[in-house]
């Protein structure tokens, strides 16, 4: 891996953050505060909440194994994506590569920040080759996107593989686990001593089943960690968030029980999904959704829509030609869909 500071923008390198009132003064004995220009009326939101998540962290490294420190808590894992590029990929200078198909939000962020992006095509398995994806990067590659399990194919990334880019890439890559508590597989979060240059995504959004308080984390090693927190807005995280995520870490069986039900859902759904007529395959998966390739997916997207049933067609996407996305839901969900879809007339 590069040294760093060859790796994060000259500008940010640089950079002497903000810094809020809360960051000059952050201890407990105090009962007066009169220095954020805040109302003293409206307790408890008259407050701002506390910029480095403290509490929230301290918790959360209990509960994921690993030190406060090795933590950035972002606005969902979409502002971790964006700070990404926004910390260490120079606009109009530097490129990223990822693999193809994946998430949207890397291309977009790419786009938005100005920073070329090179897609690398997975195989007909879904399953990434390092040797392919290594010869497309240069001396400007600052970033490799690895989704693990990936959306919208639902299946874990080869070990090895990614273990292999880890190795040889000189930059940083990131691995985004969005879906990880749905997969066996053992999180990329307990490697980061072996792998300086790895950062890990995980989300609140799916097991956890709260994608409405907008709670992303990212974990790497803290130098890592510390030019994110730089970078980020000062407040990123509001309180209401920081409060409702420790209510949630208080009580961590309800979304193990959450797992549990629809990795069970999951194969009934998949194996009647299979069944259908107009079913052509059905793809393994590692995530609360499968990929399945159908007969005509745009005419069965349509055909779903009218009868108020969305899922996501994917059929545009390379690799997932006549291909939707389908999203476990509860049993009832799971069975109007089956019902509407053995009706159809094609
Ligand atoms: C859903 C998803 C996320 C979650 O994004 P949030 O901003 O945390 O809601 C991240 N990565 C992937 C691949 C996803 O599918």
């Amino acid at each position: 891996m590069k040294p760093l500071n060859q790796l994060c923008r000259p500008c940010i390198w640089r950079l002497r953050p903000y810094s809020s009132a809360r960051d000059e003064y952050s201890g407990h004995e105090a009962t007066v505060f009169l220095d954020a220009n805040e109302n003293p009326y409206n307790h408890p939101l008259n407050r701002y909440p506390d910029p480095l998540q403290t509490e929230v962290k301290m918790a959360l490294a209990k509960r994921k194994g690993v030190r406060p420190e090795n933590i950035f808590l972002g606005n969902g894992s979409d502002e971790a994506i964006d700070l990404a590029y926004r910390c260490f990929a120079e606009p109009g200078v530097d490129n990223v590569v990822a693999i193809e198909p994946t998430y949207g939000m890397y291309k977009v962020c790419a786009d938005i920040n100005n920073v070329e992006y090179r897609p690398v095509l997975l195989d007909e398995h879904f399953q990434l080759n390092a040797e392919k994806l290594l010869s497309i990067v240069d001396d400007h590659t600052k970033l490799v996107w690895l989704c693990s399990p990936n959306n919208p194919t639902g299946n874990d990334l080869d070990e090895d593989q990614i273990c292999e880019v880890l190795r040889q890439f000189q930059g940083l890559v990131i691995v985004d686990e969005a879906y990880a508590d749905f997969s066996s597989r053992r999180s990329f979060r307990f490697r980061l001593d072996e792998f300086p240059n790895l950062i890990v995504l995980q989300t609140f959004s799916k097991a956890w089943g709260s994608a409405a308080i907008r709670l992303g984390m990212a974990f790497a090693c803290a130098d890592i960690i510390n030019i994110y927190n730089k970078v980020k807005y000062p407040y990123n995280i509001n309180a209401l968030t920081q409060r409702e995520v420790l209510k949630l870490m208080a009580d961590p069986i309800k979304p193990s029980c959450w797992v549990a039900s629809l990795l069970e859902e999951r194969t009934r759904l998949m194996k009647r999904f299979a069944e259908l007529v107009l079913c052509y395959e059905v793809y393994p998966t590692d995530a609360n959704f499968f990929l399945a390739r159908v007969s005509d997916a745009q005419r069965i997207y349509d055909q779903l829509v009218a009868q108020g049933i969305i899922v996501r067609n994917r059929t545009r996407v390379r690799l997932c030609e006549n291909c939707l996305r389908i999203t476990v839901g509860t049993l009832e969900e799971n069975d109007t869909l089956i019902d509407a879809l053995k009706q159809m007339q094609l």
